[in-house]
């Protein structure tokens, strides 16, 4: 999709720090991160959100978010993985994406 960002951001199309990419997937560091590692984890082809993934892009998703983790050395300590679905969910961007979250202790409940 064109008018998609991180479709766009999949497609090299848009400026970003890429810091994990393989056929499928592709990780790049958020814009306004909320932890001192904020990566979104996409598939490459539009998925609009979880509603619409099946268990091949969503596995996938999730083995590359514990690998972008544990590159960035918080295995050990711990991180999160999350993925915002609908407007109560707080998705603010209709391209399916998984936050990973680390480098601080990380509040729960959230908001
Ligand atoms: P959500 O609210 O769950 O849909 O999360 C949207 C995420 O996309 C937020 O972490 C934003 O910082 C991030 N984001 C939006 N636009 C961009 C962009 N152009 N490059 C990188 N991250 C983005
Ligand atoms: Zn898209």
């Amino acid at each position: 999709m064109s008018d998609c960002i991180f479709c766009r951001i999949a497609a090299h199309e848009a400026p970003t720090k890429i810091v994990h990419e393989d056929e499928h997937v592709i990780a790049f560091d958020a814009l306004n991160p909320a932890a001192p590692l904020h990566v979104l984890v996409i598939p490459k082809r539009h998925v609009a959100s979880l509603r619409d993934a099946d268990a091949d892009i969503a596995g996938r998703l999730a083995v590359a978010s514990a690998r972008v983790a544990r590159e960035a050395g918080y295995s050990e300590s711990g991180y999160r993985v999350l993925t915002n679905v609908g407007s109560d969910g707080g998705q603010s961007v209709a391209h399916l994406h998984f936050h990973v979250l680390a480098g601080r202790s990380l509040a729960w409940p959230p908001g």
